[in-house]
């Protein structure tokens, strides 16, 4: 079923209003409503956190067991360890220097009085930095919702895609997938692969053809075919970064000329095995084309899973979506709390 949002909901519904009036709801609220409801599709619990985040869990583990070690006293040599600690395992200076000034004044007040309330002390003030920003997936207010692609090479893009159209599929929504990855013969083949494995149907042309042509036929299909969500793949290495960025704006402008409003979500895919990297690669896509979230891939096959903590710090896009493994299913959609929890769920 199309979940129809804000006006198009109005138009569907013509006694809403008055609903909504009576609830003392507005559209925008409803739709934020809408997009949660919409967004649990994604969902997953802590435990799943846990268990896919096991290689930085157990690097947290270590390093927090040997500072908080049972009996120790809470001094000076116990906070700068604690300090140490926490900007090695990736939690990023910024949020490492606020977290750290925050608990010397809770120690100096008597707050916290034994290495036991430590973690709890930093998982909740951990959760409490993080903005409540937009983490929703954008949907269109009518017609196909569509989600442009893009990131360098090999940062999972492709796969991501395809778990994207695997979960939004198995909710009786209808997924296009275009192949704009034209600039390698193996991308088209490789999303091809997957649409036919996940059950989506798929628009593509020869590998070296133009990726913006895909990009328009994808579109007509898109809207001939009433389909629900539109996902666009795209190259992630060219000649030149010039060359690259050029490619993405073309092919977002042409999206845009065909279905009004779309691109509806611009979503970068980082690689979280490659640390800073990650955070460099961000700036440099922002300058091209506006990203509206990211979808962090290989949280599952990194010690550094703190990385999110630095986007979060360095970055001013949400983090939307995390990949946590190979498979369709391995996808979730980020909630800080769960992640928090996951993460700090360590034994001291
Ligand atoms: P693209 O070049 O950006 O399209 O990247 P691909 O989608 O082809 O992915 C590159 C490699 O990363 C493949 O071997 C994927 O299986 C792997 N990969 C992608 N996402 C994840 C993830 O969340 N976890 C793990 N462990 N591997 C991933
Ligand atoms: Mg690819």
């Amino acid at each position: 079923m199309k979940i129809p949002v804000g006006g198009t909901a109005l138009k569907c519904y013509p006694h809403l209003q008055s609903l909504l009036t009576s609830a003392k709801l507005t559209a925008g609220k409803l739709f934020h409503l809408l997009g949660n409801i919409f967004m649990g599709i994604f969902t997953k619990t802590a435990d799943y956190f846990k268990d896919r985040l096991g290689k930085t869990r157990a690097k947290l583990s270590s390093s927090l067991s040997s500072v908080l070690s049972f009996g120790r006293n809470i001094d000076q040599t116990l906070l700068d360890e604690l300090e140490e600690t926490l900007i090695s395992d990736d939690i990023g200076v910024e949020t490492t220097d606020k977290l750290m000034t925050e608990l010397r004044t809770a120690y100096r007040d008597r707050q916290i009085t034994s290495t036991d309330d430590i973690l709890p002390f930093l998982k909740e003030h951990m959760k409490n930095y993080w903005p409540q920003c937009d983490r929703q997936l954008h949907l269109a207010s009518a017609g196909p919702t569509v989600i442009l692609v893009a990131g360098v090479n090999g940062s999972g893009k492709t796969t991501s895609i395809a778990k994207l159209a695997f979960i939004l599929g198995r909710n009786n929504k209808k997924v296009i997938v275009a192949a704009c990855d034209t600039f390698r013969a193996a991308a088209v083949e490789q999303l091809s692969i997957w649409a036919e494995r996940i059950g989506v149907q798929i628009i593509k042309h020869k590998s070296g053809s133009d990726p913006a042509a895909v990009a328009f036929d994808a579109c007509e299909a898109a809207v001939a075919r009433e389909a629900d969500f539109l996902i666009l793949d795209t190259a992630g290495r060219l000649h030149t970064q010039k060359d690259l960025m050029r490619q993405l704006t073309k092919i977002r402008d042409v999206v845009s000329r065909k279905i009004s409003d779309a691109p509806n979500e611009v979503l970068l895919v980082l690689d979280a095995t490659t640390g800073q990297n990650a955070i460099a690669q961000a700036k440099m896509f922002t300058e091209a084309i506006d990203v509206t979230g990211i979808f962090l891939a290989k949280l599952d096959g990194t010690a550094r899973g703190g990385i999110v903590i630095a986007i979060k710090d360095q970055l001013d896009i949400p983090v939307k979506f995390v990949g946590l493994g190979e498979k369709p299913t391995d996808i979730a959609e980020f909630d800080p709390n769960t992640f928090v929890e996951a993460l700090f769920n360590v034994e001291c």
